[in-house]
């Protein structure tokens, strides 16, 4: 399908009707009728939140967590949408909970990054939607960053006729550690707007971090990138939530934050053109990845250190760094990297490692 096509015809009214900033927000699971209702008054004196969310069917990695209350909380869901006037969201993850969403009338669902990845799941969504014009659907980045299957999830539900379409950045899972539940990526998203430049993006903060303490820097990044709403995650208890408790705040909390970001931004243009202040955050990324790095490099180090020293090996090895240095130099070469750079900062790798691995002996 024509990336054009998709892009030009894409129905962006419930994002542009609304004056910004565009706040999707509630708990990550419906637990009872009364946390649900607590939280979904406390977040209509918020101005900015147009949609209430909940987790009805939660997807969880390992078995024998809390999967979701199922049915019983879309009866709560309509009771929101009728006291509060809110939209009201859930996600689903196969055509029965499609088919049981348009009975209850949810007005907005979402597509979990797990079920993203995934073209049949994909498919099964979008078959059971199809021509349901009305109907807003989000769909979150897949758990790794592959824009084409991305991409192509929005044009399978595109091809059934919903037109109410957006994307929601969550982050991406990385095995290495990070300050990060799910790292941003940022380049990954501008990347997507490029191929999709009219397509609404709502970043969730929440997800992002995993913690509450990290979620005025997305929010403050995802102002800067003019993106055209977020979802964050809020319960009228947070410490006692039964799923993602670390990374929920009140709506008290949630007003608070927003105050502090919406209008302390510095600007740049919207779209592909990207400005100095657009470039420092990849580069901060690329920086904090960076530290990352060379700690588990130093962690590994010191292991080596260990090793080395019960097996009564010398710590320095001038065969094995030789050949750790023409092959970084030659990678580097091909990288178009400049040799005495790339020289001096495997010396101080070296160096440190080295001094890492003496302190071991001493
Ligand atoms: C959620 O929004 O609660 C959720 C499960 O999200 P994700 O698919 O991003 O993990
Ligand atoms: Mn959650």
């Amino acid at each position: 399908m024509e990336k054009d096509i998709l892009n030009k015809n894409i129905d962006r009214s419930w994002v542009d009707n609304n004056d910004q900033p565009f706040i999707i927000s509630g708990p990550c699971s419906a637990e009872n009728e009364k946390q649900i209702l607590d939280t979904a008054q406390r977040l209509k004196n918020i101005q900015y939140v147009r949609i209430f969310r909940a987790g009805i069917w939660k997807p969880r990695t390992k078995p024998n967590n809390f999967e979701g209350i199922g049915q019983e909380g879309l009866e709560w869901m309509k009771k929101v949408k009728k006291k509060t006037g809110m939209l009201v969201a859930t996600e689903v993850a196969n055509a029965e909970h499609v088919k049981l969403c348009l009975s209850f009338d949810i007005d907005v669902l979402w597509i979990g990054a797990r079920s993203t990845a995934s073209p049949f799941t994909i498919q099964e969504i979008a078959n059971a939607l199809e021509g349901d014009r009305d109907r807003i659907v989000l769909i979150k980045n897949p758990i790794h960053p592959d824009i084409d299957l991305w991409i192509g999830a929005l044009e399978r539900l595109f091809m059934k006729g919903v037109r109410k379409l957006g994307v929601i950045h969550r982050g991406f899972y990385t095995y290495k550690h990070s300050q990060y539940r799910n790292t941003p990526c940022w380049d990954v998203i501008s990347k997507f707007r490029e191929m999709v430049p009219d397509v609404p993006i709502i970043c969730d903060p929440s997800h992002i971090c995993g913690n509450k303490i990290g979620l005025i820097d997305i929010m403050k990044k995802a102002f800067h990138f003019q993106y055209d709403g977020l979802m964050i995650e809020s319960h009228c208890d947070p410490i006692h939530a039964w799923s993602d408790a670390d990374q929920q705040v009140t709506p008290e909390h949630l007003l608070d934050m927003l105050q502090k970001t919406i209008n302390n931004v510095e600007e740049d243009p919207k779209g592909s053109e990207i400005n100095l202040n657009s470039l420092r955050i990849f580069i901060d990324e690329i920086d904090e990845n960076l530290i990352f790095l060379l700690s588990e490099r130093m962690h590994i180090a010191k292991k080596l250190g260990s090793i080395k020293k019960s097996s009564d090996i010398d710590t320095l090895q001038p065969d094995r760094w030789k050949s750790v240095m023409d092959k970084s130099m030659n990678l580097g070469r091909s990288l178009g990297l400049s040799e005495k750079f790339l020289e001096g900062i495997f010396q101080l790798l070296h160096q440190a490692s080295i001094n890492v691995q003496n302190t071991i002996r001493e």
